[in-house]
């Protein structure tokens, strides 16, 4: 009875490993010149209102071009910049650029207007207290926008007085608060009737099953309804197909982001997009 260790299998465990922590240092280092170096740049997905048709905000996602490693995605880069003060100027830096909107886009009176702006922020953002840094900017946008501050459930974990307090300080600045992927945290629910929260986006991965998987069909059934009757917008994240997006207007969802209306895009290409929607709101659904 030869029983073998298998030797190959640790090697190379240990060796994906290596190359994993190289590549995050190197990351790391890269990351620190990235602004300096013009490397990060800003891009908007729009938001669709469900009922009206009306485009209703978009949210900002960061974007990473490194000259020696190509395009870095954020779900790699943006953890590494939360382990140091990396994430502050990163969102800083997506503030600023936010109000260049003021000058390329122009939200038509009585239509769309003030048009949301979404930005995601890291929960050490708030841990270490800097929120009121970043609410500077919202300050300076004009009447025809407002902010849409994105938290993750993990934000929630264990409801503490600080959260409390800045999420107060949101309100009283007219930002709103949002739940991003909500239902992949490990959250209890209790800080949807303690916090001022305003609207829920529902994770990608639950819509992916809809229409068709019946157990998926019924939690975003619920988590709509449930979201309704605490007064909260919902949000439907990822909606790729016309079959995803009527289902989700039968069940009432209010508003939608995903490819099947539009990718993330270009600041300066929103007024076109914007201008091309206006002529046919549900020109998308036919494609
Ligand atoms: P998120 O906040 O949940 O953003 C939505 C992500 O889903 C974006 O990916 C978007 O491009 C993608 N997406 C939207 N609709 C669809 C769709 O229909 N199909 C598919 N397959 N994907 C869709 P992205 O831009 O790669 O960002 C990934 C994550 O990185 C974001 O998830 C967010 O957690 C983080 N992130 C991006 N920018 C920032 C930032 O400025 N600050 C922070 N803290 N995090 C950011
Ligand atoms: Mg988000
Ligand atoms: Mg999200
Ligand atoms: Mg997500």
């Amino acid at each position: 009875n030869d029983y073998k260790i298998p030797v190959n299998t640790i090697v190379s465990y240990n060796e994906k490993q290596n190359r994993r922590l190289k590549r995050v240092a190197s990351l790391k280092e890269k990351l620190a010149k990235a602004l300096k170096n013009d490397e990060i740049s800003i891009m908007i997905q729009p938001r669709l209102n469900v009922t009206t048709g009306k485009i209703s905000g978009g949210e900002l996602l960061m974007r990473w071009n490194n000259s020696t490693v190509g395009p870095v995605s954020p779900v790699e880069f943006i953890p590494i910049s939360e382990k140091d003060d990396q994430i502050f100027y990163l969102t800083h830096y997506l503030m600023k650029e936010s109000l260049k909107l003021g000058d390329i886009f122009a939200p038509e009176a009585g239509n769309d207007r003030p048009f949301s702006i979404s930005v995601n922020i890291s929960p050490s953002i708030i841990h270490a207290e800097k929120l009121h840094d970043l609410i500077q900017y919202t300050e300076k946008a004009g009447p025809d926008f407002t902010y849409e501050f994105e938290l993750t459930e993990g934000v929630f974990l264990g409801v503490d007085e600080r959260v409390a307090d800045e999420l107060k300080l949101l309100q009283s600045r007219g930002i709103a608060a949002s739940v991003d992927d909500f239902g992949t945290g490990y959250s209890n629910l209790e800080y949807l009737q303690d916090l001022n929260i305003n609207v829920l986006k529902i994770d990608k991965k639950f819509i992916d099953g809809i229409p068709g998987r019946g157990k998926q069909q019924h939690l975003v059934r619920a988590v709509i309804q449930m979201a309704h009757a605490l007064n909260l917008l919902t949000v439907a994240e990822g909606v790729e197909t016309p079959e995803q997006f009527l289902w989700l207007q039968k069940e009432g969802i209010d508003e939608i982001q995903g490819f099947v209306f539009s990718k993330p895009i270009e600041l300066v290409a929103l007024q076109d997009f914007y201008d091309h929607h206006n002529k046919n709101r549900w020109a998308f659904l036919e494609k």
